[in-house]
């Protein structure tokens, strides 16, 4: 039998059967794709106690980072490992208290941080976001969210060669699958980014990455678009599942119970939760990122995200203030923060913009969820054939939550995804 055309029509969507479908998760990757589905006639209630858009999509770094396909896991981590533990300031950084939980998932991100497994990862990443931009304008259109998607690309500076050097294989591996870099001279640099400190002498362009210039605000966007075609939040915390012969047949909730034909689950760093309530084991573990709003009092002006090479940080120049972001924390989502991680880059942002003066007025912890292999879930469970997967983003939720939830309409609805799913499946590890 065909499989139904894609929805490009109103007469298209018409013809699919209408489902009560809860989406667990109203982050960027649950609101995109309840949005979709509820695009397609369905009647889609969101699940989160938090408000939309409020959790890890909340403080990210806001690049629609297409080219961002070498996963976190790169040859020579190992050789990293002590670094990692002993150097807070070291940009992946663990816990010692945490390493005796995280060890199964630390072996799995060893054993995919091989050339090979790195060249494979970066064909799977590639797959999903060299249309994730398209994705986005998609729900972008639909929203009317064109103010808060700005086309300035991506940066990322160098004060030395031998520090540039470090990222050549990243380069090269990302060239080979055709995302578009510009290496700069420091003329180049200079004229693209005048405020910047002269000391940085290289950079690696990506210009077709598109800047979110407030994340919560276009995941507000999708969610009122959702909201105006009929879909709805509830905020309760998702408990357990009642399962029937024919999959889930009700959500439940702390307070309450929701009937449905079918579950997306889109719970980002607690995804494997909620995964394990519906009988499946999965590695999934938080790499932290915190993040510091910076009201500028005075300074010069940055004009896109902008990752600097050296420390390992970033800094975005975000609608309510400059954002500097910093790497990653392995210390899972119930450990308190420790804000001096992001404290301790602050002096290197300053020197990064001669004369930048701000005060800090938010400190942020967020959780990215991540796989070992850096290639998020999505597709069918093996054990439900009415509970669908969209988690497991990692450093690009944002980046490919358009697409996931474009690619689970079209499971839920039958269509073709026009994909081949079998590396995003969550019985792959
Ligand atoms: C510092 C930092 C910088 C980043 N920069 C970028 C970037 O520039 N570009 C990019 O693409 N990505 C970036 N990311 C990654 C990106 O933010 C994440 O991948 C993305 O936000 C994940 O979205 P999500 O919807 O899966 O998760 P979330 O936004 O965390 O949403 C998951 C939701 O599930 C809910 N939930 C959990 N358990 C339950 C339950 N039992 N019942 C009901 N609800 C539940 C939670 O409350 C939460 O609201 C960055 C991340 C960080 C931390």
């Amino acid at each position: 039998m065909m499989a139904p055309p894609k929805p490009s029509s109103t007469a298209a969507r018409a013809s699919i059967t209408p489902k009560r479908i809860v989406v667990v998760g109203a982050g960027i990757v649950g609101v995109a794709t309840g949005l979709h589905l509820q695009r397609d006639g369905h009647h889609v209630t969101l699940i989160d106690p938090t408000p939309p858009g409020h959790g890890t999509s909340f403080g990210n770094a806001g690049s629609i980072a297409i080219g961002s396909v070498y996963p976190t896991g790169s040859p020579g981590n190992w050789k990293q490992m002590p670094r990692m533990l002993v150097d807070p300031a070291s940009p992946l950084n663990i816990r010692w208290s945490y390493l005796p939980r995280m060890a199964p998932w630390l072996l799995r991100f060893l054993a995919a941080s091989t050339p090979g497994r790195v060249e494979e990862i970066s064909k799977h990443l590639w797959a999903l976001s060299k249309d994730a931009m398209a994705a986005h304008k998609t729900l972008i259109d639909l929203s009317g969210a064109h103010d808060i998607v700005r086309p300035v690309g991506w940066l990322k500076v160098y004060s030395s060669q031998a520090s540039f050097d470090k990222t050549a294989d990243e380069r090269a591996v990302k060239t080979r699958r055709g995302v578009n870099i510009e290496i700069l001279s420091a003329d180049e640099l200079r004229q693209l980014e005048p405020g910047l400190s002269p000391r940085f002498t290289h950079a690696a362009y990506e210009p077709d990455n598109g800047f979110v210039s407030q994340p919560v605000k276009l995941t507000e966007a999708y969610f009122k678009r959702f909201r105006d075609l009929g879909g709805s939040w509830v905020a309760e915390t998702v408990r357990r599942f009642d399962i029937g012969p024919d999959g889930v047949e009700k959500v439940v909730t702390d307070l309450g119970m929701h009937a449905c034909d079918a579950v997306v689950v889109c719970a980002g760093a607690r995804s494997h939760r909620i995964a394990a309530m519906l009988g499946r084991a999965v590695p999934l573990d938080t790499e932290r990122g915190y993040h510091l709003n910076l009201n500028v009092t005075a300074g010069p002006e940055l004009r896109r995200p902008t990752v600097f090479g050296d420390h390992g940080f970033v800094l975005a120049p975000m609608r309510d203030g400059l954002r500097l972001t910093t790497g990653a924390e392995f210390a899972g989502v119930d450990a308190p923060p420790d804000f001096r991680r992001v404290y301790r880059m602050l002096p290197h942002a300053k020197a990064a913009l001669p004369g930048l003066e701000v005060e800090v007025t938010r400190e942020w912890l967020g959780f990215r969820p991540s796989t070992p292999d850096s290639v998020p879930v999505i597709g069918r469970s093996p054990e439900q054939a009415n509970v669908y997967y969209g988690f497991g983003h990692g450093h690009i939720g944002l980046t490919l939550a358009a697409r996931t939830g474009e690619l689970i309409a079209d499971l839920v609805a039958g269509r073709d995804p026009g994909l081949d799913l079998t590396p995003y499946r969550i019985d792959r590890f």
